[in-house]
């Protein structure tokens, strides 16, 4: 009944994925999450974003930045990170995870999702058919529709750890 929301995987922090190993897989595109799974919300990009994106585009990986949130805010955190973005993105549709792939050249097959949020970040991925990776929020204090939302997802996330046991 919950499965359809499980993520692919899901690690304690952005700052933990092997992305050398995704890229020796074949993974050529990455799709980022920024609020929460970048940074804390609403927070401009700090050293630690700054040197992931720098070693990211060393190893290769096209990147591209997708927020619901508005072109100020992604502008913002991308002033010191130069890569390419979608504001506005409405996610969970799947329309702008396409267009992130588009911009990057890239297809569901060797692009990888990275976000923080099950029902919108996941959600649309897994819809768009790509490959994704949940990440456990940097920020615990949020808004309140954000807050209701976690204790769904925390429903969610006790069936699939549940799920990994078996
Ligand atoms: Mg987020």
């Amino acid at each position: 009944m919950f499965n359809r929301f499980f993520p692919d995987r899901y690690v304690a922090s952005t700052y933990v994925i092997d992305f050398e190993k995704l890229y020796s897989e074949g993974v050529k595109g990455l799709i980022f999450d920024i609020d929460n799974t970048l940074v804390p919300h609403g927070a401009p990009a700090d050293e630690r974003a700054e040197e992931l994106f720098a070693k990211l585009k060393r190893i290769g990986f096209g990147c591209c930045l997708i927020s619901n949130n508005q072109e100020p805010r992604v502008k913002m955190f991308n002033k010191n990170i130069q890569v390419d973005y979608v504001y506005n993105a409405h996610k969970p549709s799947t329309k702008n995870y396409m267009k992130a792939m588009e911009i990057m050249g890239t297809k569901a097959d060797n692009t990888v999702f990275i976000g923080d949020q099950l029902f919108t970040d996941v959600w649309g991925a897994k819809r768009a058919g790509i490959p994704n990776i949940l990440v456990k929020p940097i920020h615990p204090k949020e808004e309140i529709q954000i807050v209701l939302k976690r204790y769904l997802e925390k429903i969610v996330l006790h069936f699939y750890k549940k799920s990994l046991n078996r």
